[in-house]
């Protein structure tokens, strides 16, 4: 695999093209500005075609990083100034009406699937310790089944309420976070900032979602590539180009394995524990806030069910099923 890995880089440097490892955003060099920053525990990257001279592509892509950080600031429930914070901590409604807003559209996406996008799932989350990235892999473990139990009896979107532009909650014990959808947000918001202060194209990458608006250059897209969930490499390069984004929800992304079983991240509320099903799914759509959801939503599903749901919706999807098979939404698994 690393000999591919290689050869991508040899044509990749051959065709002068920038390439990002990880993120796997390609990019034509010289003629892109290309920032980073470490935010929302992942490299942010955001690259901008110098159009409107070195000085003000710079000062855009800033724009939009600024915007990315207030934006984690306000939404990470973990943070004691967060309006979050404080509603989980002392039932203090929420009136910020950008949290109200992004929390009335993480609740839509819970409706939409089902329950399996649930921005309460914070006590299962806590329990299996994915909130503790200093806490290492090694030093995790199966949390017993009646906590687990315990933890899933305190979550549950339909607790959850927006009206009038306020957050209410109908139970004391329910906590919400918007961890699930607040990245994608941000990053529509960041390219907002960048098209209003004169950008015509840009790509920002943050962890396992890209979104790009405009073309990498004149008649060349943007390209995107897809990782392989197991190794280093791509199972796919994706041309974007226009207002579009991916979203990559995967195991590999968090997890600790016991008795050779691998726990993850992205937590089935329907059992508390780690969705069984998939390596990873991807979701191809214009707002970055759906995909971001969707992804995990998706994930959680498994993958016969979410390639249904794909299929009902029009939705672009790409899936690894737990045999590592991808699928496309144009040729969907046929069973779990
Ligand atoms: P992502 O990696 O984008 O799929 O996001 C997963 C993150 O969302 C996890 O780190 C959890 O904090 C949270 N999460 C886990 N399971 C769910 C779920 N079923 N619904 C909503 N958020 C979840
Ligand atoms: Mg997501």
């Amino acid at each position: 695999m690393k000999k591919a890995l290689v050869l991508i880089a040899a044509l990749a440097a051959a065709l002068g093209w920038a390439y990002a490892l990880r993120s796997g955003a390609f990019a034509p060099k010289g003629k892109i500005i290309k920032r980073t920053r470490f935010m929302m525990d992942t490299l942010v990257t955001i690259q901008v075609p110098n159009e409107l001279g070195t000085r003000r592509t710079e000062a855009a892509i800033n724009r939009a990083f600024d915007r990315m950080a207030e934006i984690e600031r306000k939404f990470n429930c973990l943070n004691p100034e967060s309006p979050l914070y404080k509603f989980n901590e002392s039932r203090a409604p929420i009136t910020d009406p950008e949290i109200a807003a992004v929390t009335g559209k993480a609740l839509e996406i819970s409706r939409a699937t089902g329950g399996a996008f649930d921005p309460t799932v914070y006590p299962l989350v806590d329990l299996w310790g994915f909130y503790t990235t200093s806490v290492s892999s090694s030093a995790r473990t199966v949390p017993a089944p009646a906590r687990i139990r315990a933890a899933l009896a305190l979550a549950g979107w339909r607790r959850i309420t927006v009206k009038e532009g306020a957050v209410t909650a109908s139970d004391r014990a329910v906590r919400l976070d918007l961890g699930g959808i607040a990245k994608g947000y941000s990053m529509g918001e960041a390219v907002k900032e960048l098209k209003a202060a004169g950008a015509k194209s840009g790509l920002i990458l943050a962890g396992g979602q890209v979104q790009v608006f405009g073309s990498a250059a004149p008649g060349v897209p943007w390209k995107v590539g897809l990782r392989n969930p197991r190794k280093d490499g791509y199972i796919a390069s994706l041309p974007f180009d226009g207002d579009l984004g991916i979203s990559t929800s995967g195991d590999y992304e968090r997890f600790f394995e016991e008795g050779g079983v691998r726990y993850h991240h992205i937590l089935d509320p329907g059992t508390g524990y780690p969705a069984r099903g998939s390596m990873s799914v991807s979701v191809i759509t214009a707002d970055p806030a759906w995909a971001d959801a969707l992804s995990t939503a998706l994930f959680v599903m498994g993958p016969r069910r979410a390639a249904e749901f794909a299929r009902g919706r029009g939705l672009d999807v790409i899936i690894v099923d737990a045999a590592g098979k991808v699928f496309s939404s144009q040729a969907a698994p046929a069973g779990d």
